[in-house]
């Protein structure tokens, strides 16, 4: 037996034996968030899989991983699958700040924050935009004092996701004003439970509220806490972006979710709402055509994005996040106005009282589906960045 089919069949047994009922199928996957309840067996899972190094198995045992080479690490997510396990823990301690840290961060900062990160003891938020400073983020203007040992932090991040149930939150903060405006900024991290950070929830079209307008009034932050050097940020920061673009494009293999691939509900759906003729097909030739082509384009993107994680040679790819980021969003997008437009005018309704809950559902997640080509860099940043750095194009 292969040294790497021994691997499999103790992660097999491992699995199992160890992973409880209830965190098989749908269900909760944590945050990490100190607010959020978790039931048991989700609780029980996550301390089991962190304890194995398996909530982030590809960082140093040292740090709270297993160290797994990129084959171990495809083979716990098959075996994942085929128990039916769901991911012990996401977010942006796992997904971001944990792989930036581990890059930028020093001894000290690595002990200090990668095994709160793989143990899910805290949930993090993400700090970047400003209302003048989205795509164009090196205008930010959120200021850090160095005053003794500490910064202090003023100004206000919009969009942060989650904020209201996070502990912590990573900030790209103005150090140095008097430098050009790409060359002054750090990034900081920030415990958001002390009284000079407060959220403010902004509600969405969707109907939902995700994200929120986070405020610094004095908030103190060690000076420990600056990762990757000061005035630094603007490296560490677009790092971190590619993270967070290869987590959106599916091709993150920080956590144990990377490369897992969902069935399409959508086939069943469009069953569903048009009916079948008698030949068992979708009761329409246009729907049924465009169905085949989101099918192939989506098994494209799943054989994209399993080449770039076995591409990788680190724990995310650089420029291929963008251009699978953009693909994955179009695709999804795809879907969701294929499902639209077999639901018909009455896919529209919006009126919470009297609409088809499935289909209320489905009009809300239309509707925050369009955050996808906005969300961690728009479509056109992407395509600026593609060009430039993919192409070579001149600017
Ligand atoms: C669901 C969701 C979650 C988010 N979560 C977070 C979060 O947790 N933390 C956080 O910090 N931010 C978050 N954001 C904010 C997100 O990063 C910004 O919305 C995004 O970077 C765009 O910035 P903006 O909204 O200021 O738009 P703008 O930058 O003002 O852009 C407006 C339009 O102009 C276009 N444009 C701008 N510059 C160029 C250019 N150079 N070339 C071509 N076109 C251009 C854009 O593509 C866009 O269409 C989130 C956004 C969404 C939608």
């Amino acid at each position: 037996m292969s040294t790497l089919d021994h691997f499999r069949s103790e992660t097999r047994a491992w699995l199992e034996n160890h992973c409880p009922p209830g965190a098989r199928g749908p269900g909760t996957i944590p945050l990490g968030s100190t607010t959020i309840p978790l039931d048991n067996d989700t609780r029980l899972w996550l301390t089991r899989m962190a304890e194995r190094g398996w909530t982030v198995p590809t960082w140093p045992k040292a740090y709270g991983g297993a160290e797994l080479d990129r084959d171990q690490y495809q083979v716990l997510i098959e075996e994942l699958k085929r128990v039916g396990a769901r991911t012990p823990l996401t977010g942006r301690g796992v997904n971001y700040i944990g792989p930036t840290i581990l890059e930028y961060g020093t001894e000290a900062q690595k002990a200090k924050w990668l095994p709160r990160c793989a143990r899910g003891e805290g949930a993090w938020a993400m700090g970047y935009s400003e209302p003048g400073a989205g795509s164009d983020l090196a205008n930010l203007s959120c200021r850090a004092e160095l005053v003794g040992d500490n910064y202090l932090i003023n100004g206000s991040k919009i969009w942060t996701s989650d904020a209201t149930d996070c502990d912590y939150i990573f900030v790209l903060v103005r150090t140095s004003p008097e430098k050009p405006k790409h060359e002054g900024i750090s990034l900081v991290l920030v415990d958001m439970h002390q009284p000079g950070v407060k959220v403010s929830p902004i509600r969405l079209i969707s109907g939902v509220s995700p994200f929120c307008e986070t405020y610094f009034d004095n908030a103190i932050v060690p000076a420990e806490d600056l990762i990757g050097g000061v005035d630094n940020g603007w490296s560490v920061g677009k790092r971190l972006l590619q993270f967070e673009r290869s987590t959106h494009a599916g091709i993150n293999i920080s956590g144990s979710q990377g490369g897992r691939v969902e069935e399409s509900k959508l086939p069943k759906l469009l069953r569903d709402y048009l009916g079948t003729d008698d030949k068992g097909r979708i009761d329409d030739p246009h729907l049924r055509s465009w169905l085949t082509n989101f099918e192939m384009n989506t098994h494209a993107q799943r054989i994209t994005q399993k080449r770039a994680i076995e591409e990788m040679q680190s724990r995310a790819p650089g420029f291929t996040s963008s251009a699978v980021k953009l693909t994955n969003a179009l695709n999804i997008q795809d879907g969701d106005e294929l499902l639209m437009a077999a639901t018909g005018s009455q896919g529209l309704r919006w009126d919470a009282e009297t609409a088809d809950p499935k289909q209320l559902a489905i009009l809300r997640n239309w509707l925050y589906q369009k955050s996808l080509t906005i969300a961690g860099g728009t479509k056109e940043v992407q395509l600026n960045i593609i060009a430039k750095r993919v192409l070579g194009l001149p600017d």
